[in-house]
């Protein structure tokens, strides 16, 4: 190894995998796999390298089918497959896998906090709930929203959970229209 390009006096360590020149451990930062130098151009890729871990297409776990990802899937690593209609989940190793015939939907909204107060509502009732596209509202919280969805075996139960919820953007309008009606 050579001597840092930034530093002359400093010993480099590793190559920047991106642009391929030589620093020292200062200059350098550790992405999941490689180094990068601190040039914005190398902070974009490792950027890159964090967040979207998906590639462009996977095969789904559940049906084989090729699936094509959009950038807000690969980064939230979960998506709803077309063809089984499953919603794959690649935050775990292996993959999960739900299929549509034992989960139900019981609840959507672009609203974080109102996904959190019905997470929080279905832990303590403790029901077996999953949460898909939650990572959409982090990143574009109008791209689409984040579904609530529980075994078919609870629907009912987790149903009646939900009867007094009242969600935070929709709600509150359709609730003073109701009262304005009135
Ligand atoms: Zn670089
Ligand atoms: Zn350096
Ligand atoms: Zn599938």
């Amino acid at each position: 190894m050579n001597s840092c390009v930034n530093h002359p006096d400093k010993k480099a360590i590793s190559v920047c995998h991106n642009c391929g020149k030589e620093y020292c451990p200062e200059c350098l930062t550790e992405g999941e796999e490689y180094y990068y130098c601190k040039r914005p151009e190398c902070q974009a890729v490792l950027k890159k390298e964090i967040v979207t871990e998906l590639p462009l297409e996977v095969t789904c776990p559940s049906c084989s089918a090729l699936i094509e990802l959009s950038d807000e899937e690969r980064q939230a690593k979960s998506f709803h497959c077309g063809s089984c209609e499953a919603f794959i989940d690649f935050n775990y190793d292996p993959p999960k896998i739900h299929k549509p015939e034992s989960y139900e939907e019981v609840f959507s909204s672009l609203n974080l906090g109102d996904i959190a107060i019905i997470k929080s509502i279905f832990e303590d009732a403790k029901i077996d709930y999953q949460v898909f596209g939650e990572n959409f509202l982090l990143t574009d919280p109008l791209i689409q929203p984040a579904r609530v969805v529980v075994t078919e075996s609870q629907l009912e139960e987790a149903k009646n959970l939900l009867k007094d919820f009242e969600p935070n953007i929709f709600g509150i309008s359709r609730k003073n229209e109701t009262e304005d009606e009135q």
